[in-house]
């Protein structure tokens, strides 16, 4: 199983974009990565020498799989917990594990054990019929937001619960985003946080118990989709991002998660002034806010992923300059990216693109692009007018 010098092989399920950057870091320490692709054409398989094809529920292709891997990693949350539950069988050494991972793929699970555990969350329930989710919005105050618990992504799998009048729509809704049940399996409920903005939190932890964070970061998400990442956090209050990175190096902590991990937050005022946060969302995996941490961190995520995979000594997740901006490019309708380079390259020779060998579909993640620098307003401006550019939103 070993290649030569004794490099373990890293095997990741899921051939999407996140297994592709994890390859360049692999690259550069000699790991060897084999990705479990759902085709030929998926943005890690196109790196990969190593990406044999196979259905992440599809439970005979995972197990082969995993037996030439020295340790499993994850590329997305979807893997079917009887999947990961025969690879423990097996002996596999899954990181993070079933257990953990659990907190990543059901928002009920997640929203009842950070309550016990006292992290700040939206006030929540969970409702099975009409009538409960009346009163839960009698008892909070309309609107509200309604999740499926698992399956979400990109805010698919959220919405809004105007009024008692709309609940009616519920049914259509959890239709309409194929939701694994009818609202008699469980939706959650949480009240419409009225926070300031959004942030992450990404940490690492080895399963030897080692923990790094980088910055608090701030996230902008447009229609439910992440857009721009600021690196750290404009003018966040200090005893607020100490707060929120003792609580995700807590939750990494008790809920045993080994790899990256990020803690999607809302920024929110408390009732008496001071600075506060609720938890949104979990992702146990390298996510979308660390990005920046590619080319603006001394260890970027991928490698830090890698790193906490194996248990070896995490890297340093200290930025390398005052700010770091993180523009991700949506597919547009121009298919023609290569051409957008010649002028953004000229343009700004500061801009870092990495884009992920995907087809272009309008709403698609296709790629990301980062500027680092002293300047903030600077470095927003540069890295969203490379973006715009290259998604053909602008033409100069
Ligand atoms: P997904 O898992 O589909 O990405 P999220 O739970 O992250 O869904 O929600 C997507 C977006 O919806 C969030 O980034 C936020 O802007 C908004 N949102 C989610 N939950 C709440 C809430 N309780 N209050 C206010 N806005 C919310």
């Amino acid at each position: 199983m070993r290649a030569p010098g004794g490099f373990p092989v890293v095997g990741v399920v899921g051939g999407g974009q996140l297994a592709r950057m994890m390859q360049t870091s692999a690259i550069e320490l000699g790991i060897q990565l084999s990705v479990l692709a759902e085709s030929p054409l998926a943005s890690a398989a196109l790196v990969v020498p190593s990406s044999p094809i196979g259905d992440h529920t599809d439970l005979e292709a995972v197990r082969e799989f995993a037996r030439s891997c020295d340790v499993v990693t994850f590329d997305h949350e979807h893997v079917p917990p009887a999947v990961l539950a025969a690879l423990e069988a097996d002996g596999v050494v899954c990181h993070p594990t079933r257990t953990a991972l659990r907190y990543a793929q059901d928002k009920l699970a997640m929203r009842e054990r950070l309550t016990r555990l006292g992290i700040a969350s939206p006030r929540w329930a969970t409702a099975r019929t009409a009538d409960d989710v009346r009163a839960f919005g009698d008892d909070i105050g309309w609107p509200i937001i309604a999740k499926t618990p698992r399956g979400g992504y990109d805010g698919k799998g959220v919405t809004l619960v105007a009024n008692p009048e709309a609940i009616e729509s519920i049914a259509d809704w959890l239709d309409a985003v194929g939701s694994p049940g009818p609202l008699e399996h469980g939706v959650l409920l949480e009240e419409r946080v009225d926070f300031a903005r959004e942030l992450a939190v990404l940490v690492a932890r080895s399963p030897s118990g080692q923990g790094a964070a980088w910055p608090v970061v701030e996230t902008v998400q447009t229609e439910g989709i992440c857009t721009d990442v600021v690196a750290p956090a404009p003018a966040l209050e200090p005893g607020l991002g100490a707060l929120a990175t003792e609580a995700a190096l807590r939750i990494a902590g008790e809920l045993d998660v080994t790899g990256v991990l990020a803690v999607e937050m809302f920024e929110v005022r408390e009732a008496d002034g001071r600075p506060g946060y609720r938890v949104n969302e979990l992702a146990m995996r390298p996510h979308n806010s660390g990005h920046w941490s590619m080319d603006g961190a001394v260890t970027g995520q991928f490698e830090q992923h890698l790193r906490a995979v194996l248990d070896l000594p995490l890297g340093d997740p200290t930025p390398c300059a005052p700010w770091t901006v993180m523009a991700n490019v949506l597919g547009g309708h121009d298919d023609r990216l290569y051409r957008a380079y010649r002028h953004i390259m000229a343009r700004d020779p500061g801009v870092k693109m990495h884009l992920y060998g995907k087809g272009v579909r309008p709403g698609r993640k296709l790629g990301h692009v980062t500027v680092s620098s002293a300047h903030l307003e600077g470095a927003r401006e540069r890295a969203r007018h490379a973006a715009d550019y290259l998604e053909g939103v602008i033409t100069e």
